[in-house]
């Protein structure tokens, strides 16, 4: 029996069908040097899909409540140990003085914040800066820590993933962001994130916060040791969870940034651009079933940004403010972006600027 080969033109006729595309239509995809064809394909997917111009941004304030870690992947340069220069861990009474103060200038609707793994933390911390934060900013979106972080949090406690989503969750707690998920191939895990829990335990944090109806995001961090082969088998996971249960508002493909790692020594660079946009358009392809892809500006500067857009991508994240984790790495990008600013950025890209709420919501169209 003959074996069907996977071209951009079968991959087209899949498309236009919406018919799913499988795991030779990724590997093809991810091996096309037609990199304008991948582009088109994406855009007409997000289309055939029921996206139309609008690109989506959200007004938020990025927070880090401690850069102490006891894991030590080793594509990180934020984690530090608590003896060494520079380690931080905040109170709750800090986070929300920081916050105020911020919210007083930008009026923000979103904290993100994630942070390291520290063992000289109870779960009573986490759940204090929730409240405290909750209480301050009763009208503030918080999407607060990783699933790798909830899982941490259910080992200092002894609790399951659930009892710890309901108690944060009871705090004030709206959704989670999507790290931690690096790249799911057990291969991979064992070379860059040896002391990172199993795959599974992510899996289960997000189906379980979507079964409390806690809307979540997802990612990949590429471009360090994986093949193409480990990164399709990635979003292919993503999307049966997505099956099941709905609840990833979306993708966010995050390039690796070597600076200040073990990698840097080995002498390896960034993703290159064209990788980056590959990324962005076989994230959207694949993934038929996950509302949004972003174009983080942060990880990719705000032009590559703009040329995402024509490739699948439908939001560029938000104004963030601070951003720790990528600059540590090297990023050379800003770290905040005013509103106005990523409007104009959007339009400039000719596609209509809309500002969001965490979960989505329309506060803002620029027509
Ligand atoms: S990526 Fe996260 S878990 Fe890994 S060392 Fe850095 S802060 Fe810790």
């Amino acid at each position: 029996m003959a074996v069907a080969i996977s071209t951009l033109d079968t991959i087209r006729d899949k498309v236009v069908a919406r018919e799913r595309l499988d795991f030779e239509d990724g590997l093809a995809l991810l091996e096309s040097d037609d990199l304008l064809a991948v582009g088109e394909l994406a855009d007409l997917a997000r289309r055939v899909r029921g996206g139309d111009d609008r690109v989506y941004f959200v007004q938020n304030l990025n927070l880090y409540q401690t850069n102490v870690c006891r894991v030590k992947c080793k594509f990180c340069a934020f984690a530090v140990t608590q003896k060494e220069q520079g380690a931080y861990t905040y109170t709750a009474e800090e986070l929300v003085e920081d916050a105020s103060r911020q919210r007083e200038l930008t009026g923000f609707t979103e904290i993100h914040m994630v942070g390291g793994e520290s063992p000289h933390v109870d779960f009573t911390y986490y759940v204090e800066i929730v409240r405290h934060l909750h209480e301050a900013l009763p009208d503030v979106h918080l999407k607060l820590f990783t699933a790798s972080e909830i899982h941490h949090m259910s080992k200092l406690a002894s609790l399951s993933h659930e009892q710890v989503l309901r108690d944060l969750q009871a705090a004030g707690l709206g959704s989670l962001p999507g790290g931690g998920a690096e790249v799911f191939a057990d291969r991979v895990r064992r070379l860059v994130a040896p002391g990172k829990e199993h795959p599974d335990e992510w899996f289960d944090v997000h189906r379980t916060a979507h079964g409390l109806g806690m809307p979540t995001q997802c990612t990949m961090l590429y471009g360090h040791v994986e093949t193409y082969e480990e990164r399709v088998d990635h979003w292919l996971r993503l999307r049966e969870l997505q099956d099941e249960t709905g609840g990833f508002l979306s993708f966010i493909p995050l390039a690796f940034h070597p600076e200040n790692t073990v990698f840097e020594r080995r002498g390896w660079t960034h993703t290159a651009g064209s990788d980056d946009l590959k990324m962005i358009a076989a994230s959207r392809l694949l993934l038929d079933n996950v509302p949004h892809v972003k174009a983080y500006w942060i990880m990719m500067g705000l032009p590559l940004a703009q040329v995402a857009l024509h490739f699948g991508a439908d939001d560029v994240q938000g104004t963030v403010v601070r951003e720790e984790i990528f600059h540590a790495a090297g990023a050379s990008t800003e770290t905040e972006q005013k509103i106005d600013e990523l409007a104009r950025v959007v339009r400039a890209a000719g596609r209509i600027p809309v500002q969001r709420d965490t979960l989505y919501n329309e506060l803002r169209r620029w027509e």
